[in-house]
């Protein structure tokens, strides 16, 4: 029998990986045992008897640590992993960012798989947690830019007068960005877009917002869809674009990055200068260093009278519905794992960093050379 566990997240996390719907399929149809560590579903709601109910067995971390097979969490476990019995850990640990996080990691019998490395293949759609995250965030950053803008989105005709429509301004159009503009065209704001990406330009003008070209770039993406750093030339060229399109936004959201790599700075500190006071900028490349040169990670501030909000994980504020889409994630992926049979899985493969004690992954091998 194998025992799959799911522990606590730290406590700036409120999204969980694992909800009892998913206890029950995994219980049912792939004949697992599950462990919960008591109290996980606190922050969405979810109780121990209702884990008990759908078939789990609550349990304390230290014993779900070293008993569990597999051991599910979001975020980088922090205890130390003992050698025990082998284990696999499932999270989104983002390490191509942070290697020194897989150091822990490094026993003889653990393995692990980071879930953020996953391919974007058709296949593995039902597990892709980037997308899920990214969908929630871009809708979230809009609505968290509604609340520090002191203007109105939709245009307003009263008899009083009339009130113009925001002007929004999303740098990068991947999963992310196009929620945004989908739900700032939905507020009825202005929407203009930038991204490397040509193939995103379509996708922009059918959510009825405006791509706005930057002359002579290169494809600006590889093979698995992701974009590519661009030259100097284009950078330039792109940033002079920027500055003539953001003295006349009232948001601006940001979500351009490039995988494994520190996030290109779009909104340089002369280009802030220009912006309206009371305009919001909403940072979701944060994480990575940031689209604008004075976004702080994991905090809000005010730069000559514009909000500046810096955060990656927006999702986390919707801790219930983001719960839902890892939870199904989650289990796809498990139920992938588990059920494989072939010898070189892509997918497999893709995600896996450390098989029993030793790193896997190339663009980790090759990082820490
Ligand atoms: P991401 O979070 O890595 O980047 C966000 C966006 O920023 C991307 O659109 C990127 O092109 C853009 N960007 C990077 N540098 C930029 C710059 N200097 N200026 C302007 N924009 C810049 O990307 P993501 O949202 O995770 O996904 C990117 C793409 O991957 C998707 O749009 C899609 O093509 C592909 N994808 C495929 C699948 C699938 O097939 N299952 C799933 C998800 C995503």
């Amino acid at each position: 029998m194998k025992y799959i566990g799911i522990v606590k997240e730290p406590h700036f996390e409120k999204r969980i990986c694992f909800l009892p719907k998913e206890v029950r399929l995994a219980i049912k149809e792939l004949g697992l045992e599950v462990l919960i560590e008591n109290g996980l579903g606190e922050t969405v709601g979810v109780s121990d008897t209702d884990y008990k109910t759908a078939g789990a067995t609550l349990n304390s971390r230290a014993f779900i640590l070293e008993n569990a097979d597999y051991i599910l969490s979001i975020n980088d476990i922090q205890d130390v992993i003992t050698e025990g019995k082998p284990k696999t850990v499932i999270g989104i640990f983002n390490m191509l960012f942070y290697p020194e996080r897989m150091d822990k990691y490094l026993r003889k019998n653990t393995s692990v798989f980071s879930l953020d490395l996953l391919p974007r293949t058709t296949l593995a759609q039902s597990m892709d947690v980037l997308s899920s995250m990214a969908s929630l965030s871009g809708y979230k950053a809009v609505l968290k830019a509604t609340s520090y803008y002191n203007g109105s989105f939709p245009m307003f005709t009263t008899a009083a007068g009339t009130l113009n429509p925001a002007k929004v301004l999303v740098l990068g159009a991947g999963v992310a960005g196009l929620q945004a503009i989908a739900t700032a065209k939905r507020l009825g704001a202005i929407v203009e877009v930038f991204d490397v990406r040509k193939s995103s330009a379509e996708e922009v003008r059918s959510l009825g917002a405006k791509f706005i070209e930057v002359e002579g770039y290169e494809e600006g993406e590889n093979a698995g869809g992701y974009a590519i750093a661009q030259s100097q030339e284009y950078l330039d060229k792109q940033k002079k674009l920027i500055h003539e399109r953001i003295s006349n936004a009232n948001i601006v959201i940001t979500t351009a990055n490039i995988p494994g790599k520190k996030a290109p700075i779009l909104i340089d500190t002369e280009a802030l200068d220009t912006m309206l006071p009371g305009s919001v900028v909403i940072d979701l490349a944060a994480e990575q260093g940031g689209n604008c040169e004075k976004t702080q990670n994991q905090k809000t501030i005010t730069y000559n009278h514009i909000t500046i909000v810096g955060d990656s994980h927006l999702s986390r504020e919707m801790s219930q519905a983001a719960s839902q889409l890892l939870s199904s994630n989650y289990y796809s992926f498990l139920k992938y794992v588990l059920q494989s049979t072939k010898e070189e899985d892509i997918i497999i493969n893709g995600c896996q960093v450390i098989a029993t004690g030793k790193i896997t992954h190339p663009q980790l091998t090759t990082k820490l050379e």
